[in-house]
């Protein structure tokens, strides 16, 4: 059921770009489908300089730099996951302290950082908390106070070492455990882009299951389009973004939870309760240009809720924009962006 709603979210992505492709150039893009970090994801690429006429050459190249940037998602997926026995994360679980590799030191500084910057509420301690309520896979149930409380007790970031020039990782609490599923769908968009730039790819889009990244414009010059999808129903848009150059990415309610009693219970746990955030908002969009950042902001801001997402934009405009979707069906949206978005709800300009 989650993947077959994951993948619907991402087919309208796709389905909105690729209408926007046939009706523009008559070019192919190259396109990879998979399944990864949970997630469907999908890879849309043009070949360097095409000559219009289907050059061969140019199209191997678009091909490999294609598969080099699935393999490695691949990669970073068997590093990263919380839930495969093989993954470092995991074999971290079971060790007191260890050198790490690149990829998991970097993303323990962008956490570290992100952690102190967000007044704590992002926070990648919280797994056995997520595990209470059932997350990431079910069975859903709501624990009692007393569970969490325990639970959360051995969680928090002060119980993590961390020394990115030994590159050393430390804990505090033997059950500890690390979960990079705030971020890690980010940060390896940017690793994709990074292999693709590589490749001389200069009109690419990356989505992982609504975090989009996109690599220049499309082949004609003009911008990506990337849609928001509205919180209570798949099929209908909060608004269409006109981006080049930069990463779109959503957290919100919908995209894991349960009901129960007619109240929703969803993925994104408020680190101080050790419960589903509720602070107002529905979902939190980042537009920046680096991926690894708006998927950890995305997820902070949206703990943080509307009055303290906005202050903190205001101390950070150069670094990111954002759009809002609230409990009450408000749409603030950072000033910057107001002529790059199309809806057809009230907006809230926030300067
Ligand atoms: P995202 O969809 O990027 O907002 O990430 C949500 C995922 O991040 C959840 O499924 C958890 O794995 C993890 N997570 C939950 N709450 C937090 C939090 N407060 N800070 C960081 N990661 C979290
Ligand atoms: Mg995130």
């Amino acid at each position: 059921m989650l993947k077959y709603f994951l993948f619907s979210f991402s087919c309208i992505i796709t389905l909105l770009l690729s209408g926007c492709f046939t009706a523009v150039t008559k070019e192919t893009p190259v396109t990879r489908d998979f399944f990864a970090m949970d997630t469907y994801i999908k890879i849309i690429l043009y070949e360097p300089d095409t000559d219009n006429h289907g050059n061969n050459a140019n199209n191997r190249i678009a091909e490999k730099a294609a598969d080099a940037a699935q393999q490695e998602m691949l990669r970073l997926d068997g590093l990263l996951s919380s839930y495969n026995a093989d993954s470092e994360i995991c074999a971290l679980q079971k060790k007191s302290g260890a050198v790490v590799s690149e990829d998991t030191a970097a993303l323990l500084t962008r956490s570290v950082y992100l952690h102190a910057e967000t007044g704590g509420a992002f926070d990648i301690t919280l797994n056995p908390v997520s595990k209470l309520w059932g997350f990431p896979h079910g069975p859903y149930r709501i624990p009692e106070e007393a569970e969490i409380k325990n639970v959360l007790s051995h969680t928090g970031m002060s119980k993590i070492h961390w020394n990115p020039d030994a590159r050393y990782f430390s804990k505090a609490e033997p059950q500890l455990t690390l979960d990079f599923g705030g971020i890690a769908k980010g940060y390896a968009a940017e690793k994709m882009a990074a292999v693709l730039k590589a490749s001389h790819i200069r009109h690419a889009l990356l989505n992982l299951g609504g975090n989009v990244k996109v690599i220049g414009s499309k082949p004609d010059n003009s911008p990506w389009r990337v849609a928001l999808r509205h919180p209570d129903d798949k099929d209908r848009y909060l608004g269409i973004l006109s981006v080049k150059n930069k990463s779109v990415v959503t957290s919100g309610d919908y995209e894991r939870y349960f009901i129960k009693n007619n109240k929703r219970y969803h993925h994104i746990l408020n680190p101080k309760t050790g419960a589903p955030s509720r602070n107002g908002l529905r979902s939190a969009t980042i537009i920046c240009e680096d991926c690894t950042l708006a998927d950890g902001l995305s997820t902070a801001l949206f703990v943080m809720g509307p009055e303290s997402a906005t202050s903190y934009w205001k101390k950070n405009k150069t670094l990111f924009d954002f759009i809002l979707f609230t409990e009450d069906n408000k749409l603030l949206v950072s000033g910057n962006l107001i002529p790059l978005l199309e809806t057809q709800l009230n907006v809230t300009p926030v300067r």
